[in-house]
């Protein structure tokens, strides 16, 4: 396989060109290191000023969707103990949820002092969703899955609908995510929703969840009318993006917390353990591992070497994991 010689994005990468010095035009094209540096301190110096604004509001300042992995536990932490936010932090079990990522979960809820809501949908909903978007074609635009495979993007829609509906209802200002810096484009780091954006998104996230589940998925999205009677929409934010993040220190600070890195995932994912069967199903259909985009960022920014990036995508997936993941999706062993 031929990656970029600067990231680790693949030659089977959808409409990857190399240059003749085999760069790919993703690193051609991204800005330069002070043109990032100066972007981020902008996000940094808003969303300090929306802190400071919001500070004296009563209620929750903040909704953390909670994965419980490495990321959204060091987010926590900056959100609790570095900016004094009250936190209320929702994680969505979606039936996979590691033994060792719930253990850190109550651990640190406990000790960072932040309410926490664990939402469990039905596991049949999840299976016929997690099934399907294993197995359809063309549920997910080519471009939904560049960044991640289709079981990640109908987790995640469902994620994002909770959090937002939880927001809504209650009234709660910001709806921070994880994202760690080389998950999302540093323009969609800090947004605040308009109506017209909302619909959108709604529209994205339900229909390929609705072909497969009809109005089963609605309680898990924000209805019309609390789209039409909201005055007051929140800010979207991924605050590692834009703030100062090592891995080895987030996991320094997470150890203090009670936080133990999981030995029962796979390395591309602290809390999950669909993942390794998401990341399988993902290589077969498309030939490139879906973390290559976040991998091949985090090495752009500088954030990770480009060898450590390179044996992350080399990892195979368990296969005690992924045979106990399809065991329970009722599929038949991997042939
Ligand atoms: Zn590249």
């Amino acid at each position: 396989m031929k990656y970029c010689a600067r990231c680790v994005l693949p030659e089977t990468f959808p409409g990857i060109r190399f240059d003749e010095e085999g760069v790919c035009q993703y690193c051609r094209e991204a800005p330069g290191p002070e043109r990032r540096a100066a972007q981020r301190a902008r996000l940094r110096a808003r969303f300090e000023a929306l802190v400071e604004e919001i500070h004296a509001r009563p209620g929750y300042h903040a909704l953390m969707a909670w994965s419980g992995g490495k990321d959204s536990t060091y987010t926590l932490w900056l959100l609790r103990e570095h900016y004094g936010l009250r936190v209320l932090a929702f994680t969505l079990d979606n039936g996979f949820t590691s033994p060792a990522a719930l253990k850190n979960i109550r651990v640190v809820a406990e000790n960072l002092g932040v309410d926490h809501i664990l939402i469990k949908p039905r596991f049949d909903l999840l299976r016929a969703i997690f099934v399907a978007s294993a197995q359809q074609d063309g549920l997910y635009p080519p471009r939904a899955l560049e960044r991640a495979s289709s079981i990640c993007n109908s987790c995640m829609g469902l994620a994002k609908g909770i959090g937002l509906r939880l927001a809504l209802e209650r009234g709660i200002p910001l709806l921070i995510y994880g994202w760690s810096p080389g998950q999302i484009p540093l323009a969609s780091a800090l947004f605040r929703f308009t109506p017209p954006m909302l619909r959108t998104f709604l529209q994205t996230a339900t229909v390929p969840l609705r072909t497969v589940a009809g109005d089963e998925v609605a309680p898990y999205f924000p209805d019309d009318s609390m789209v039409l009677r909201a005055t007051d929409l929140p800010y979207s934010l991924a605050p590692l993006a834009f703030l100062d993040y090592s891995e080895e220190a987030a996991l320094t600070r997470l150890r203090a917390l009670g936080w133990e890195l999981p030995t029962d995932t796979d390395p591309n994912s602290t809390n999950c353990l669909l993942n390794a069967f998401a990341n399988q199903v993902h290589i077969e259909r498309t030939g490139y591992h879906p973390y290559a985009m976040e991998l091949a960022g985090l090495v752009r920014e500088g954030y990770m070497s480009r060898e450590e990036a390179l044996a992350r995508l080399e990892v195979p997936s368990a296969p005690e994991v992924v045979a106990a993941v399809r065991a329970k999706l009722g599929l038949p062993p991997h042939p």
